[in-house]
């Protein structure tokens, strides 16, 4: 048998010019956690979002929700309510903040937190004592919560949002980009994202004054002085001039990407067209617009085979393939926190997969995706 090469999940995908932006730092020796690049990138991903609100560059969208969390005053003791069915850096922030996270479940449509479930924790915290002190929703693989419902529940008990659009810059809902309907948004450039920065991340927030602020915080809160005078606990989360060449690099052909990343998922969903027992996960809620970061399948509970199968399947010829985000509550390490719904996020981790997603991925192999996935479903009869 040939060895091919592998096919990833999602892998980086330079556009061409990140190394001209990476020279010029090197040439006017800006090698540092501010510079040109940092300012640039900045203003380059306001005009992207089309936003007034003011961006600051991070070093992940880990840290960036770590200081938004800083800044809504979330402290030892208090809960913040978070979307349970997520990646971990969508949580741990609190945990840092010695905060205690409550997590909800998602509903089907969206896969994102859930506005009953949402309701039903905030009012069963209020009443045991404590008011939630902010919620975290996530736009999961890009594709939009349902923001109105869930910003009305959050206007309501006057809760602020920190929205974790990490996965999902380029989407919008009602014509507004992802990232800009929370007190807080918060963007990533980790090396699996629809752009990368190798890694990195952003904060959204709601003016330059918010930003300075969040620019203090992340280079180790150092006052205006000559000498290094400190009146709070700081980090050191500030993005350095060399990645946002990167990312300066990498905004210019983002919108491209989104177009290959959604011809993936068009791809998937002539594969599966005539195949009942497996659904390609996309919403037709016609105020929205998906980046569709990756591509995910879920399989039927009656199925003759498991996403486990085909995802072993794929790995024979070196595709791969990954289970969705495992929800947060059925962590080991988050296994005694609070949890508010259904299973929905439970089921959606049992059988479901995400498929090979790049904007990089070439039409050979594409074809070998396509090939081996028609001898799967061949071998189960599905075809
Ligand atoms: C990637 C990701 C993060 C964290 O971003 P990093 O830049 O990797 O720290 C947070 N939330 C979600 C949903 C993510 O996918």
């Amino acid at each position: 048998m040939s060895k091919s090469s592998k096919i990833w999940l999602s892998s980086p995908h330079m556009g061409g010019n990140e190394l001209n932006f990476i020279q010029e730092a090197f040439d006017t020796n800006w090698i540092a956690p501010l510079g040109p690049n940092v300012n640039g990138f900045e203003s380059d991903i306001q005009a992207y979002l089309k936003t007034k609100k003011s961006i600051a560059a991070l070093s992940s969208g880990t840290a960036a929700i770590h200081l938004a969390l800083v800044q809504l005053g979330v402290k030892n003791g208090d809960e913040v309510i978070c979307q349970s069915f997520t990646f971990c850096g969508s949580v741990n922030p609190i945990i840092y903040q010695g905060a205690k996270p409550i997590l909800v479940d998602s509903e089907p449509q969206t896969w994102n937190i859930c506005p009953i479930a949402l309701e039903e924790a905030i009012e069963d915290r209020i009443k045991r004592g404590k008011r939630p002190k902010a919620i975290i929703a996530v736009h999961l693989y890009g594709m939009p919560y349902q923001v109105e419902a869930i910003h009305h529940i959050a206007d309501k008990y006057k809760i602020p949002i920190i929205e974790d659009a990490a996965e999902a810059l380029g989407s919008t809902y009602n014509n507004q980009a992802c990232g800009t309907f929370g007190e807080f948004g918060v963007l990533s450039f980790n090396g699996n994202k629809i752009i990368t920065t190798s890694g990195g991340g952003a904060l959204v927030c709601e003016n330059q004054t918010v930003k300075d602020k969040t620019v203090f915080y992340a280079t180790q809160a150092r006052e205006n002085a000559p000498h290094y005078e400190h009146t709070h606990i700081g980090f050191n989360y500030r993005m350095s001039n060399i990645v946002a060449g990167i990312g300066r690099g990498q905004i210019q052909v983002l919108d491209k990407h989104i177009g290959m990343r959604r011809a993936m998922h068009s791809f998937y969903k002539s594969i599966f067209k005539d195949v009942d027992a497996i659904n390609v996960f996309e919403d037709k809620r016609d105020n929205i617009f998906s980046n569709h970061w990756l591509s995910a399948i879920t399989i039927k509970k009656d199925a003759n085979f498991t996403p486990e199968d085909l995802r072993l399947a794929l790995l024979e010829d070196q595709i791969e393939s990954r289970p969705l985000w495992k929800p947060m509550h059925m962590q080991p390490v988050f296994k005694d926190l609070p949890f508010y719904g259904q299973s929905t996020a439970e089921d959606l981790f049992e059988r479901g997969l995400c498929l090979p997603s790049g904007s990089n991925l070439t039409d050979h192999e594409k074809n070998r995706i396509s090939i081996k996935i028609n001898e799967f479903l061949k071998y189960y009869g599905l075809i």
